[in-house]
């Protein structure tokens, strides 16, 4: 216990000393109370000076600094002196910033004020410092509870703060980035339902929506109603895979009602921690190549259905006209093999030449519509190319010996005997180049060349070439003669010819994977020389191969034609009869079936256009109902649509081209007939 002692003296009626009282008085609560104030103010004192957050105290109304540890004298930055000063009047730069209003405010309701984040500079050894702070002012009370003062308690966040301010920093610069965009930028919540929660300005501008009109599910009514489902069917998969989706052409409503195309990229967007958040986009405004696109293909099907019909039409005409000049041709034929005085004879020869032209000129016309139309086609069989070129050049004897011009041919002698290819085709192209050699040639020399370039086991390229001592091309006008209808200049076009030539050959080649080159110097000669890829046939077979042997022992054949026109009819009846075969003509190809179920034959030429039961029906009906084998040859005036591969198809052996050229017309035959047996 503690305890208070009073000595007093007694006096005696002398007034003299004459004992002492001793008196004790218990005083350990006092003192225990006290104690605890003491402890209680260490504890404070020890709390306020080793908290790392910065404390003061202020009190009076004046605010006076009585307690303050050292972080909070490091915000004011004043040092120790301020300890006692009035707190304005040691920060007068606190009350130019406003601060007196808010710490009266705290003093007179005692309503504590908050301040988060806020930037001080911080002197530390000779450095300045941006630190940042989250300070809350209170009330300061005494014993009666009556306000006498104001703590501060501060607390640095500059970490927290400086982070905080980057990602408001980021977010700004994306904002101010996304609304300076001339583009549609859009960010949708991670919904199924593609909701959205960000517009740029962009798009707020385009549609006069503000952010809040704009949000959530509001492009439902702006998006073009045929394209909404469009823009689901590809968002919803795209958003359960956490896909990219891209929209290459959507319509969205301007202010003014109208809709323009914009084209649509969005991906997927991830938190830090690989939350999914949903998408951010952009569209891109695509109105004028949209339209443009739209044009086009518009256009696109105009110009496939002028195509279409250019082909109805060629077919058509081709047709009409080589009815009646095959008639004209194959007539010609017949009449020069009957008597007649040599005036008569060079007039039909004229007229066969004229003929013929024709016939080559549409030919060409027809060749160059199926190129055109991606319809030609190549077959691929064998054949022997030295023989092939040899009767192809022996067609140009005679204007050879005419113009006194020598035709040279090098044929290279490694080139196998038998090649794959199509020797038709083949010939068109050579044919053509010889014949303008010739045309363009008044002395010295054509060369026709023929090399192996380079070979493996199963394939062969070859260069031709055709070298002449002719007039020449000028150098501006070389790059262009492969071009349709064009011819190297107004002195050219005194030779005849229509410019088709050259861009049949050069059709061609390209189409069967060659190339062809020109080189010429006027007035000297010209050089043309394509290069052509061919396959190879199996040694073993090689041997095997019949070619084109007409043969003797084939005679007293019957042969069944179907075909329409008259004229026609008596022709092809001249020939046959001149082969020395038995023939029997009719109209159709019902007709045909008729016959053929009563009687035999042994071979069919079958025109393809005829009424009642054209030469394709005749054939399928022949092969499939009739289940019959015999061969069937096509004769056919068309050759836009009518190609092998098609007569192959119904079933035909093989096909000739009218006006029928009577060996070619018989060596069918006999080929035919031969592989048959
Ligand atoms: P065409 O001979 O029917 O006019 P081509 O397409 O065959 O058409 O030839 C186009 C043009 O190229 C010819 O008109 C001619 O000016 C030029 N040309 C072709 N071959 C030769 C050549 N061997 N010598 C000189 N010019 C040629």
């Amino acid at each position: 216990g503690y305890f208070d002692f009073i000595y007093q003296p007694i006096f005696d009626y002398n007034k003299n000393v004459s004992g002492v009282i001793n008196v004790a008085i218990d005083v350990t609560d006092k003192v225990l109370a006290r104690k605890k104030i003491e402890e209680s103010e260490q504890r404070f004192h020890n709390l306020i000076y080793t908290s790392p957050s910065a404390i003061g105290i202020l009190l009076g109304e004046d605010l006076v600094i009585t307690t303050a540890n050292e972080p909070i004298i490091e915000i004011w930055g004043k040092g120790k002196e301020i300890m006692g000063k009035k707190y304005f009047e040691a920060l007068p730069e606190l009350a130019e910033q406003g601060y007196k209003e808010v710490f009266n405010q705290v003093y007179k309701t005692g309503i504590p004020f908050n301040a988060i984040e806020k930037p001080v500079s911080i002197l530390q050894n000779g450095v300045t410092t941006l630190k940042y702070y989250n300070f809350i002012l209170y009330p300061q009370k005494n014993i009666n509870g009556e306000i006498n003062g104001i703590g501060i308690i501060a607390t640095e966040v500059s970490s927290q703060a400086k982070q905080n301010l980057k990602l408001k920093e980021s977010e700004e610069r994306f904002r101010t980035l996304a609304d300076n965009m001339p583009l549609k930028v859009f960010i949708i919540e991670p919904t199924a339902e593609a909701n959205i929660s960000y517009f740029n300005k962009y798009w707020l501008d385009y549609t006069k929506q503000t952010l809040v009109e704009a949000i959530g599910r509001a492009w439902d009514g702006i998006v073009h109603a045929d394209d909404v489902q469009a823009i689901m069917d590809v968002y919803v998969p795209a958003f359960a895979a956490r896909q990219p989706y891209h929209l290459s052409g959507i319509r969205i409503k301007r202010h003014d009602g109208m809709y323009r195309w914009f084209a649509v990229q969005a991906n997927p967007r991830y938190l830090p921690n690989g939350e999914f958040m949903g998408y951010i986009g952009v569209g891109f405004d695509i109105h004028e190549q949209k339209l443009l696109e739209i044009e086009l293909t518009n256009a696109k099907v105009i110009a496939e259905n002028a195509v279409k019909s250019k082909q109805q039409f060629l077919s058509n005409m081709s047709h009409e006209i080589r009815t009646p000049l095959n008639s004209i041709i194959g007539f010609t034929n017949v009449l020069l093999k009957t008597e007649l005085v040599e005036k008569q004879k060079d007039f039909i020869q004229a007229i066969k030449t004229s003929g013929s032209s024709l016939n080559v000129l549409i030919n060409d016309i027809l060749d160059l519509a199926k190129v055109d139309a991606g319809k030609m086609t190549f077959v691929k069989q064998p054949f022997d190319l030295h023989k092939s070129i040899q009767s192809m050049l022996n067609t140009f004897d005679l204007k050879i010996s005419e113009k006194n011009i020598e035709l040279i041919k090098e044929y290279d002698s490694d080139i196998p005997l038998i090649l794959v290819g199509d020797s038709v085709r083949l010939n068109q192209i050579i044919l053509n180049l010889m014949s303008n050699a010739i045309k363009f040639t008044h002395k010295g020399k054509i060369i026709l060349s023929t090399q192996l370039i380079s070979e493996d086991e199963d394939n062969i390229s070859i260069e031709f070439a055709v070298t002449d001592s002719g007039i020449g091309i000028a150098d501006d006008k070389i790059h262009s003669i492969f071009n349709l209808f064009e011819q190297a200049g107004i002195s050219t076009s005194s030779y005849g010819g229509t410019g088709l030539g050259l861009a049949i050959v050069k059709q061609f080649i390209e189409a069967q994977g060659g190339s062809i080159a020109v080189s010429s110097t006027l007035g000297e000669g010209s050089r043309f020389s394509f290069k052509l890829p061919f396959e190879k046939v199996a040694i073993k077979t090689e041997q095997n191969i019949e070619l084109q042997k007409p043969s003797a022992e084939i005679k007293n054949l019957r042969v069944l034609v179907a075909e329409d026109v008259a004229l026609n009819q008596l022709l092809i009846k001249i020939i046959l009869d001149d082969f020395g075969f038995q023939n029997e003509v009719v109209d159709n190809g019902k007709i045909a079936i008729e016959k053929l179920q009563t009687n035999t034959y042994d071979i069919i030429l079958m025109d393809l256009q005829m009424p009642e039961m054209n030469g394709f029906e005749a054939t399928e009906y022949i092969r499939k109902t009739m289940k019959s084998n015999i061969p069937i040859i096509a004769l056919t005036a068309d050759v836009t649509t009518v190609d092998v591969a098609k007569c192959k198809a119904f079933g035909m052996d093989d096909y000739v081209s009218k006006p029928i050229d009577e060996n070619q017309l018989y060596s069918k035959i006999i080929e035919v007939i031969k592989r048959k047996q």
